[in-house]
């Protein structure tokens, strides 16, 4: 099979209310246009800003690009003009450095907030207390030019699924209780980004809305 084949059978096994993000980091944008134009499909998903900027520079401009890589705060200008959503936003830092670069661009850019919801400690991510204290503080609310859209989260690397769907369970009661106090009055405030090729299953059984598919789709890396 290839990449067509490879998404289409898993856009059928999805339920249609479920975002996919194809996850074509190192790949080269020839896959990627091979699989815009053969299915349409528009959401990709890239961890390192200057490879994005490379493939956004040569591909159709109204791929809807995720970043959802650890960002530096340096990189951020790079892909301010045009990203559609940051998924991996875990500090407050960066989300005031992507406003800064928002708002120079006279655009709003949508957001997830990264939590670390793994046991392994190399994750990045907000605690629940981190993210609490974050939207508790006034200079959060100042932040006009990012629109927080919902939360992002990567289960351990293991096979212990029993682990795996705890820590899905886990990032959907952090969205609910996000959700309740913070954000109840904002209907942009809904995504649940979780699962990948191992665990996309678990995740939508968790509540995932949005999945994030790498090399279940383009092969191994
Ligand atoms: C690479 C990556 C994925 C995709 O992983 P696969 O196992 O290849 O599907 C998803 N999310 C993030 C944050 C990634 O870095």
């Amino acid at each position: 099979m290839n990449c067509v084949d490879r998404f289409k059978a898993i856009r059928e096994k999805v339920p249609s209310n479920i975002k996919i993000v194809a996850v074509s980091k190192t790949k080269p944008a020839t896959l990627i246009e091979q699989l815009y134009t053969a299915t349409g499909h528009k959401t990709f998903g890239e961890n390192k800003a200057q490879e994005l900027n490379e493939k956004h520079s040569v591909l159709a401009s109204d791929i809807d690009w995720h970043f959802i890589g650890h960002l530096q705060t340096n990189k951020i200008k790079y892909i301010a003009p045009y990203v559609g959503l940051v998924q991996s936003v875990d500090s407050f830092k960066l989300l005031s450095e992507i406003d800064k670069e928002a708002k120079k661009q006279n655009r709003v850019i949508p957001c997830l907030l990264q939590f670390h919801i793994a046991t392994e400690e190399s994750k990045y991510g907000f605690s629940i207390e981190e993210a609490k204290r974050m939207l508790d503080d006034p200079l959060f609310q100042e932040l006009r030019n990012i629109l927080p859209c919902g939360v992002m989260g990567m289960a351990t690397f293991t096979d212990n699924q029993q682990l795996v769907r705890k820590e899905f369970n886990m990032l959907h009661y952090y969205f609910t209780a996000i959700k309740t106090s913070y954000f109840s009055q904002q209907p942009d405030f809904r995504e649940i980004s979780m699962g990948m090729t191992d665990d996309y299953l678990l995740a939508i059984d968790e509540g995932s809305t949005i999945i994030r598919i790498g090399s279940g789709i383009f092969g191994g890396r």
